[in-house]
């Protein structure tokens, strides 16, 4: 394992493919090839593989409507089955992990929740040191500028219009917040780090929760909604709001993910949608 820090943001979830095929779809993104993956498909697979221009990447895999042009209709990839495993590309091993740059340069293994077969669980350790190694290999000598781009070059970040606090007050108060074992004690922290009451938010929540289900069930959708919107809190995006602006923003998202009978399927929809933005 490489001696760059990372940190993983998704403790609770974990995935098992299903061979849906979702992430061969190429809906919202596309399959990059860095050199090395380049060279090993070029000889046999030269017909599939694309130049682009104004990317990191100079080759990309070639997509119809239906998404790449490899998969098999049976949902396969035509590489894994003709080659093996090893010679599929960087980026399709990666998936449905990624990585982001954390306030102070870390790195953040981040999991796709639309990835089809989430479910709630750990991922192996096997699992986590191969996205880490995907993510290096995919960015090789490219890694530390990415790093160095998204890494905070201030002190200090945004409570409010107002205040100011530091990145690393802003990221203990979003684990205490987060760490919440139920919706009264999550409402309870907004109010007591932030000045938030989020009372009218939590009442809408529990209303959605409570529908149909019985009393086992409802904590536990409680304490995902809680363990997604703390793994949220830990994305670039949100970190550029100001602390009370991303908190508010938050619980929306919580209320949006309550109206999802499948809370999981409801995360992998939200996760689109801020994968849109
Ligand atoms: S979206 Fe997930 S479950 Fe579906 S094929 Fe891809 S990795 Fe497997
Ligand atoms: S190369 Fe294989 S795994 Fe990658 S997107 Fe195409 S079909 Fe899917």
């Amino acid at each position: 394992m490489s001696s760059t820090r990372w940190e993983i943001t998704f403790e609770g979830i974990t995935y098992r493919c299903i061979r849906c095929g979702f992430c061969c779809s190429c809906k919202y993104w596309r399959i990059y090839l860095p050199y090395f993956d380049y060279l090993k498909l070029r000889e046999n697979y030269s017909h599939y593989i694309e130049d682009v221009k104004g990317s990191y990447f100079s080759k990309r895999l070639k997509v119809d409507k239906r998404g790449c042009l490899l998969l098999t209709h049976d949902n396969l990839c035509r590489i894994q089955i003709e080659r093996g495993y090893p010679y599929k590309p960087t980026m399709c091993k990666l998936f449905p992990f990624s990585f982001r740059v954390k306030w102070n340069g870390d790195f953040l293994l981040v999991i796709k929740h639309y990835c089809r077969g989430i479910r709630i669980g750990k991922c192996s350790e096997e699992m986590i040191k191969h996205a880490i190694e995907c993510c290096e290999e995919l960015y090789l000598d490219q890694l530390e500028r990415i790093r160095l781009m998204g890494m905070e070059t201030s002190t200090r970040c945004k409570l409010d219009e107002r205040e100011y606090i530091t990145w690393e007050e802003r990221e203990e108060f979003g684990r205490y917040i987060f760490s919440s074992i139920n919706l009264e004690e999550l409402s309870r922290r907004y109010r007591e780090v932030a000045n938030l009451n989020i009372s009218r938010e939590i009442a809408y929540i529990e209303r959605n929760i409570q529908e149909n289900r019985e009393p086992p069930e409802r904590l536990i959708v409680e304490r995902e909604i809680i363990r997604y919107l703390g793994e949220l809190n830990r994305r670039e995006i949100f970190r550029k709001l100001p602390l009370k602006n991303e908190l508010y923003r938050l619980i929306e998202i919580g209320m949006e993910l309550s109206r999802y009978r499948d809370v999981l399927k409801g995360e992998g929809v939200i996760d689109l949608k801020l994968l849109k933005n």
